[in-house]
């Protein structure tokens, strides 16, 4: 049973770092390891739409985590969980025992507090302005706006603000702001929209977590700022966090610019290295060794630019140690993200290919054998293994469970086609392009396309 919690926490801590943000925090991060027997792994989950998800998206994925965790073969089966935390976290809201609430209260994350967060100079204006608004709430900024890229600490601060919050008797709300988007579909769809809104009338706080999210949802955003003028015009405090500050949120119009620019903004930059540094220390759980502050220097080395991933990587690595009695070293370190990098690497490249071809990329890793299928699974592995030189088995893996020879007959299929074929070089030439100003720096805009 211990054990299954602690294998489990080891898989999250690398499966964190290898899906995206947004799956990760909706399917994942509110499950728990439940038992281990019988080579069959039991996870808990908070309900069966997260367990069907789970086990039609992720398992692959999953099961090889956990198989290299356990080293030995592994089943996963996703369960509705009955355990207390599973309904604790941050997900869970306090409404009333089922019926669809529209505005979702949130309970915040207990880990995400002021106390644990570690101050440096990358994040110390943000942080400085986000215990400011709770001492004097719509009296200093309104509204703070923060944003950085993501894994910085945005989202940890708006729950550090609501603990405070009512800690001093008021009420806060966080959203983000797909939730948001969400319930306001929903509210429009069941002729809902001034109760949608009225949850928000009677608020002190309002926590209003990646705005960017609704950058082209003109009805949802136009919603967004009747709740953000009615709450500003009562003296309420409102705190945005998003990924670029609102003048770089080019489809906004100049007035709903300045609305968000009327307080305060401020950015947070990625942590420097004794930043990350005094991060690890305050995420390593146990006491600290002389080998452990080796490893959290290596990690700290290694992982630059984002918390979300130092954290993954502490907790898998540690969990890991621990299990198996292995020694960290730099090479297990090495290995470990260059094999996060190839997930993320081999997610856009399948994205892309699968667009390019107007299939999904469950189509892609699928079972169809159509003609355009085949071609664009070949095309796949043909790109796989030119650009990123990958070996045939991780290819195999990418693409739903393909073995050696299938690989290696799609490869020579598309490298013996492209001489002889224009219009197939042309298509990869444009793929290949098209990967290449995904990898490119984001705009607010295409992250949002990214993110659907
Ligand atoms: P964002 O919302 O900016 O994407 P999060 O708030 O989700 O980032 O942070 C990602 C993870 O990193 C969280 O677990 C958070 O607790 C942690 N984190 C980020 N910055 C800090 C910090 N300065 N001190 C402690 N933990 C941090
Ligand atoms: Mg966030």
């Amino acid at each position: 049973m211990e054990s299954a919690k602690e294998i489990w926490k080891a898989a999250l801590g690398k499966l964190q770092i290898q899906v995206s943000k947004a799956n990760y925090t909706t399917w994942l991060s509110n499950s728990q390891g439940l038992s281990y027997k019988d080579n069959v792994f039991v996870v808990g989950v908070a309900n069966v739409f997260v367990a069907e998800w789970l086990s039609k998206r992720l398992y692959p994925l999953v099961r090889k985590t956990l198989v290299d965790i356990v080293g030995d073969d592994a089943e996963v089966q996703f369960v509705v969980g009955n355990g207390e935390q599973l309904r604790a976290g941050p997900a869970a809201s306090q409404t009333d025992g089922g019926t669809s609430t529209l505005a979702v209260r949130y309970r915040f994350n207990p880990k995400y507090t002021f106390d644990n967060f570690v101050v440096s100079d990358s994040n110390r204006l943000a942080y400085a302005a986000a215990v400011e608004v709770c001492e004097c709430p719509a009296d200093s900024y309104n509204p703070l706006f923060i944003h950085s890229s993501t894994g910085q600490g945005k989202t940890h601060l708006l729950h550090a603000i609501g603990h405070l919050t009512e800690n001093n008797g008021l009420q806060a709300i966080y959203t983000t702001a797909e939730q948001f988007a969400n319930e306001f579909v929903l509210a429009v769809r069941e002729k809902q929209v001034d109760a949608f809104r009225s949850k928000f009338r009677s608020i002190h706080v309002f926590l209003f977590d990646d705005v960017h999210f609704l950058i082209d949802k003109k009805q949802t955003l136009q919603c967004f700022f009747h709740i953000f003028n009615e709450l500003y015009n009562n003296n309420r405090q409102i705190v945005i966090t998003g990924d670029c500050a609102p003048k770089d949120m080019q489809p906004l119009s100049s007035k709903l610019k300045s609305r968000l620019e009327g307080g305060l903004v401020t950015d947070i930059q990625p942590p420097d290295f004794e930043t990350r540094l005094s991060i690890l220390r305050a995420k390593a759980d146990t006491a600290m060794t002389p080998e452990l502050e080796g490893v959290l220097h290596i990690i700290a080395e290694k992982v630059s630019g984002n918390v979300r991933q130092l954290e993954g990587a502490l907790v898998y690595l540690t969990a890991q140690a621990r299990l198996s009695g292995a020694r960290i070293t730099p090479q297990t370190i090495n290995k470990l993200l260059t094999s996060a990098t190839h997930q993320q690497d081999i997610r856009l490249l399948l994205r892309v290919v699968a667009e390019h071809f107007s299939l999904s990329p469950d189509e892609l890793t699928g079972k169809k054998r159509d003609r355009m299928t085949s071609l664009a699974r070949h095309v796949a592995i043909y790109l796989m293994r030119e650009r990123h030189q990958y070996p045939l088995a991780e290819i195999g893996r990418a693409l739903g469970g393909r073995n050696h020879a299938t690989i290696l007959h799609g490869y020579e299929k598309v490298a013996s086609r492209m001489s002889v074929n224009p219009d197939l070089a042309r298509q990869i030439a444009e793929i290949t392009e098209k990967i290449d100003a995904r990898k490119g720096p984001k705009t607010a805009h295409q992250a949002v396309q990214n993110r659907r």
